[in-house]
């Protein structure tokens, strides 16, 4: 995985440096000797990951983050704090000012490749999930991005480790941050992980019997367990193995003997990444189920029925598959919004709905066309079944009156039926609908409560 980076150092010597590693594994890489520059660097370019140094003179690498972080530009780009790990306070602020991640100096080759690798992966994705949740945005729907420093709190942890001494001590670690649970069984540790599904999953390379990388692919390929994030917890500084285990799909790794505090941030920062995807994620689906959603009925919308209408009846040509089309609008009902109100007319309109859900197959398409207009469409559905359905659903409706909320007199609905049915392999949505739509015309002429049949030679026209 290649990306651009940007690299700022006021030490020509470590500058180069880190460019030239960089560069020997196919990084694009842009150089930067002070804050301004960086901030100005960034104006024009887009920059996959940013390696800042902390102590530079004019502004430093806090304040540097922190405005990276506060544009909204630029705050979703991963940024990399090169800092003396020795000092806690320093790591703190780092977070406090929105870095991603850190890495100490002297810079390891290993960790630094392996870390930029992970978190250009992680962008991508939450580039991906934002660009995708932007297009609901772009709908005009309600959607607000998560908070992305929001702390981390009730996150449980789910340790694979089974050696009794260094599961107590990393409990130890964790205690009052994480609620742990451990597993000394690597054999049990996806079917519990699928049980728990915990917040993190933490990993110990030392593992007895089982192959740790075997473990995190297993945790990767199942449906339940592949988005929770796992950190791998090594003793030994092995890269072509820690390579593999980001490739895998592992998130982050520490190193053994365990820095307590770097362990809870770096715990920390994967929860809450993953808090931020799946709040993403959450409001992705939300937008997509909106964007076809009737809110009043909860049927497919219009929009829905378009597309998915075309779908369905472009198969049903190409398998020389039957399909029919039902358009149904209820009679009269501006007498009843007339008489009882609107809010009676949308209970109605309710129970319109749930009569049609009730009354078709899992296969049906029910969508509300528009106010008191319905369409269905029944995908190997000849004729004379079609017609069946039809008078079904028209006797449903009307041989039961509809109850309303707060009223004990009940309200006799009845409904008119158009139908079209597949014809020729030329016929489109329009085309069926249009019929459809000539047949529910005659529906109401000839007196409502009824279903009518629209076929392409009027000769064959049929009544019931
Ligand atoms: P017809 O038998 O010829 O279909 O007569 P109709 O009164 O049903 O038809 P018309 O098209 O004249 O009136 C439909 C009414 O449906 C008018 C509109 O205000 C009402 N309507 C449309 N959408 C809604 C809705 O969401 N809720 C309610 N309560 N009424 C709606
Ligand atoms: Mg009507
Ligand atoms: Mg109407």
């Amino acid at each position: 995985m290649t990306g651009r980076i940007l690299v700022v150092d006021d030490i020509e010597a470590n500058l180069r440096l880190l460019a030239a590693r960089l560069a020997a594994d196919y990084f694009e890489v842009t150089t930067a000797s002070n804050g301004s520059e960086a901030l100005e660097a960034m104006e024009s370019n887009a920059f996959d990951v940013v390696l800042l140094d902390v102590m530079m003179p004019d502004i430093d690498g806090f304040e540097v983050c922190r405005r990276i972080k506060q544009s909204p530009r630029t705050a979703h780009i991963p940024v990399v704090l090169i800092t003396a790990l020795k000092h806690q306070s320093d790591r703190l602020r780092g977070y406090e000012a929105g870095a991603d991640d850190f890495i100490s100096k002297p810079v390891d080759d290993v960790e630094l490749v392996i870390r930029v690798r992970n978190l250009i992966r992680m962008k991508r994705a939450m580039d991906e999930l934002r660009m995708r949740a932007r297009t609901g945005q772009d709908l005009n729907l309600q959607m607000s991005e998560p908070e992305l420093q929001e702390p981390v709190t009730d996150a449980s942890v789910f340790l694979v480790d089974s050696d009794p001494a260094s599961v107590k001590q990393i409990e130890g670690y964790l205690a009052g941050h994480f609620t742990v649970i451990s597993e000394g069984r690597p054999g049990r540790a996806v079917y519990r992980c699928v049980e728990d599904d915990p917040d993190l999953v933490l990993i110990n390379g030392n593992i007895d019997a089982t192959d740790p990388l075997r473990l995190c692919a297993q945790l990767r390929s199942n449906e339940h367990t592949r988005m929770i994030p796992i950190i791998f917890l090594s003793s030994q500084r092995d890269k072509r193995r820690l390579i593999k285990a980001m490739d895998i799909g592992v998130n982050d790794f520490v190193e053994q003997p365990i820095d307590p505090s770097e362990f809870i941030l770096r715990c920390t920062t994967q929860v809450r990444q993953k808090r931020t995807s799946d709040a993403l994620l959450r409001a992705m689906q939300e937008t997509v189920e909106m964007a076809v959603t009737d809110a009043l009925t909860g049927l497919y919308n219009r929009r829905y029925f378009e597309h998915h209408a075309g779908a369905h009846i472009a198969r049903a040509i190409k398998e020389g598959k039957f399909l029919s089309l039902l358009l149904l609008d209820v009679d009269h009902f501006k007498s009843i919004n007339d008489k009882y109100g609107h809010d009676v007319g949308d209970e109605v309109l309710v129970e319109f709905a749930h009569r049609l859900r009730r009354n078709v197959r899992g296969l049906d398409l029910v969508c509300r066309y528009g106010g008191e207009e319905f369409v269905i469409v029944t995908p190997e559905t000849d004729q004379k079944v079609a017609l069946t359905v039809a008078e079904r659903l028209r006797a449903e409706i009307a041989a039961m009156p509809f109850s309303v909320v707060g009223k004990t007199e009940k309200i006799p609905i009845t409904a008119s039926i158009g139908v079209a049915t597949l014809q020729s392999t030329d016929e489109t949505t329009a085309s069926l609908v249009k019929r459809a739509d000539q047949g529910l015309y005659s529906a109401k002429n000839g007196g409502r409560n009824q279903v009518q049949l629209n076929l392409i030679d009027p000769q064959d026209n049929h009544c019931l």
